[in-house]
C-alpha cells in the first residue's frame, strides 16, 4: 500500500515587502479565503473538499508574520484547520523575522531568506542564533492557544 500525504503550505505574501502594513488585510484575503470571480476556493474550500472526501491533509503553517500582525490572523488560520481536525505542522519564511514588532531574535535586523542563514558561521547570516532558536520562538507562537478558539461559522459571516 502506498501513503500519499496531502500537503498544504499556509502563508501569507504582501506581494513584496514595502507598505506591508497597508496591503497586508487583503493579502490575508486573498491566501486564505482565496475569493475569484467564481467563488472563494482558498483553506475553507480546500478543508470542504477534504472533508467531502474524509481526507485529512498535512497543513504546513507559517507563523511569523503574526509577530508582526498580531495573533488574531494566526488563530484565524489555526481554527479553521482545528474545527476540522487536520494536521498542523510549522512552515517557516524567515524573510518575516527581522519585520517583527517586537525582535523574535537578538541581531535580526536583515532580512534572510533562509533557515540556514541564521546559523552560526554562514557567511550570510551576521546572527549567533541558532537556527533551533528560531524554530523554538516559532513554535512558541503556535503553544499560544488561548485565542484559537474561532469557529469557522463566524469566519463565513465576514
Ligand atoms: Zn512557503
Amino acid at each position: 500500500m502506498l501513503d500519499v500525504f496531502f500537503t498544504v503550505d499556509v502563508e501569507i505574501w504582501c506581494d513584496g515587502w514595502h507598505r506591508i502594513d497597508e496591503r497586508f488585510a487583503d493579502s490575508f484575503k486573498r491566501y486564505i479565503y482565496g475569493p475569484t470571480a467564481k467563488g472563494n476556493y482558498g483553506l475553507p474550500y480546500t478543508l470542504d473538499v477534504l472533508s467531502d472526501h474524509g481526507l485529512t491533509g498535512v497543513f504546513f503553517v507559517e507563523p511569523l508574520f503574526s509577530r508582526r500582525f498580531g495573533s488574531q490572523p494566526l488563530a484565524e488560520i489555526v481554527g479553521l484547520l482545528r474545527e476540522d481536525a487536520q494536521e498542523i505542522q510549522l512552515h517557516l519564511h524567515t524573510e518575516w523575522v527581522d519585520e517583527a514588532i517586537e525582535p523574535l531574535l537578538a541581531h535580526s535586523h536583515s532580512k534572510r531568506q533562509h533557515l540556514h542563514y541564521f546559523s552560526p558561521g554562514n557567511r550570510c547570516g551576521r546572527s549567533r542564533n541558532r537556527p533551533a532558536a528560531l524554530w523554538r520562538a516559532s513554535w512558541q507562537i503556535f503553544s499560544d492557544r488561548r485565542s484559537w478558539h474561532l469557529k469557522r461559522k463566524v469566519e463565513h459571516a465576514r
